[in-house]
């Protein structure tokens, strides 16, 4: 007797039910009722089943693919490689698609291309090697996951603006002091100046500090125009370890130049998560560089920074930037990621409002602890990338 495809036996008699006829039918329109396009190739690429949803998902009919190459419905470079990729596993039987599935273009008859998730299987049995593909369209999944972060992009820029509420006042604040300096050192150049006889060295150094404060003025400026530019936060798989490592490059060598060596304290085996390089790099400069300026007074400067990459939950990873210099002061505890909050006297106490907007943009965390060995730690969570 002969058998179904799940083993059964068929009855021989053709108009009974289980019948090898009606098991035939019954695949059929299985076959053109499934969601998903299905396509069957042979050996040599050629199309020889097409079903209704791949009709539909190509813009084809079964009837004017059939007998063509699959290439038609693809996209490069996998249009060209095809062949290629067919002989290497008839012959290898290494297998890079078939059982694994990925996300590849495709193309319809109009020339336009559309991604989709491919899964292809190679039909046993039979005399010659046949292969199904069964294909997904990933459109709508795609369309809504781009919806998705220009919408997060959106939300970054507004949040940024309602900052620049907070940040107006600091910021008026912050010119007035190069401004009134200005005032200040014209109003005494004029008065060297005009004496019987005025010391021009004494003049000159008017103009120095008045250069300095103008370029003190464009600087905040500069920082402020910077933190408003709409940046698209382009994301991409990374591995937090390595954000930490090429961060490193940047800081190291100005850090060991004040005696402060940063160490690297790196967990294994994290998983990725998915961001904006440059962004990452920037925030994780912006805490060693304070960590940094934190210690330059501290006895124990010598032990250095420590910069530790850790999974605190199965869905998050974490940086954190130890150090053991004089810590947060209590008042600013509450006021610390606030835009113009600064201690130093050079500083423009932007660099945490920023980092923090950065951070916030990638769905993450930035947080400021007590060391409590003394010191302060500052780090940020990101969540896990997409398993997908
Ligand atoms: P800036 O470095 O220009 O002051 P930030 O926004 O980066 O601006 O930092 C704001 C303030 O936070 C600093 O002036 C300092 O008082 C405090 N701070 C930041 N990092 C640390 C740290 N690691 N230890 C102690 N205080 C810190």
């Amino acid at each position: 007797m002969p058998k179904s495809i799940s083993g059964n036996t068929y009855a021989s008699d053709p108009t009974k039910p289980g019948s090898r006829a009606q098991v035939t039918a019954e695949l059929k329109a299985l076959f053109d009722a499934a969601v998903d396009g299905i396509i069957v190739i042979d050996e040599h690429g050629v199309i020889a089943e097409f079903n209704k949803a791949a009709e539909r998902l190509f813009g084809r009919q079964a009837s004017n693919v059939v007998g063509l190459p699959v290439t038609v419905l693809m996209a490069e470079p996998h249009r060209s490689m095809h062949e290629t990729y067919i002989s290497r596993y008839l012959e290898t039987g290494e297998a890079r698609i078939i059982g694994i599935g990925r996300e590849v273009s495709a193309q319809r008859a109009d020339g336009s291309l559309f991604p989709i998730a491919l899964s292809v299987g190679e039909i046993e049995g039979g005399k010659d090697r046949r292969f199904i593909g069964l294909i997904r369209d990933l459109s709508a999944q795609k369309a809504a996951e781009e919806e998705a972060h220009s919408l997060q992009n959106r939300l970054a820029h507004v949040g940024r603006f309602n900052l620049m509420g907070e940040m107006a006042a600091g910021l008026a604040h912050e010119l007035n002091q190069p401004l009134s300096a200005i005032v200040n050192y014209s109003q005494a150049g004029k008065r060297l100046a005009e004496k019987d006889e005025p010391n021009i060295e004494s003049v000159s150094e008017c103009y120095a500090k008045i250069t300095e404060q103008a370029l003190r003025a464009g600087h905040i400026i500069d920082k402020l125009r910077d933190f408003l530019r709409k940046d698209e936060v382009s994301k991409c798989e990374l591995s937090i370890n390595d954000v930490v490592s090429s961060t490193l490059k940047l800081v190291e060598a100005d850090a060991r130049a004040e005696g402060i060596p940063i160490h690297t304290d790196l967990a294994d085996d994290l998983p990725a998560t998915s961001g904006d390089l440059i962004q990452l790099q920037q925030v994780l400069m912006n805490l060693t560089r304070n960590a940094v300026d934190a210690m330059r007074e501290s006895p124990n400067k010598d032990e250095g920074v420590i910069i530790r990459t850790s999974q605190p939950a199965p869905s998050e990873v974490q940086v954190s930037v130890l150090d053991h210099g004089h810590g947060v002061p209590p008042q600013l505890a509450k006021s610390i990621f606030h835009p113009f909050v600064t201690t130093k006297r050079d500083g423009l106490g932007v660099g945490l409002a920023i980092s923090r907007t950065i951070i916030r943009a990638h769905d993450g965390e930035l947080f400021c602890r007590r060391n409590p060995i003394g010191g302060a730690i500052f780090g940020f969570n990101l969540p896990v990338a997409d398993e997908r």
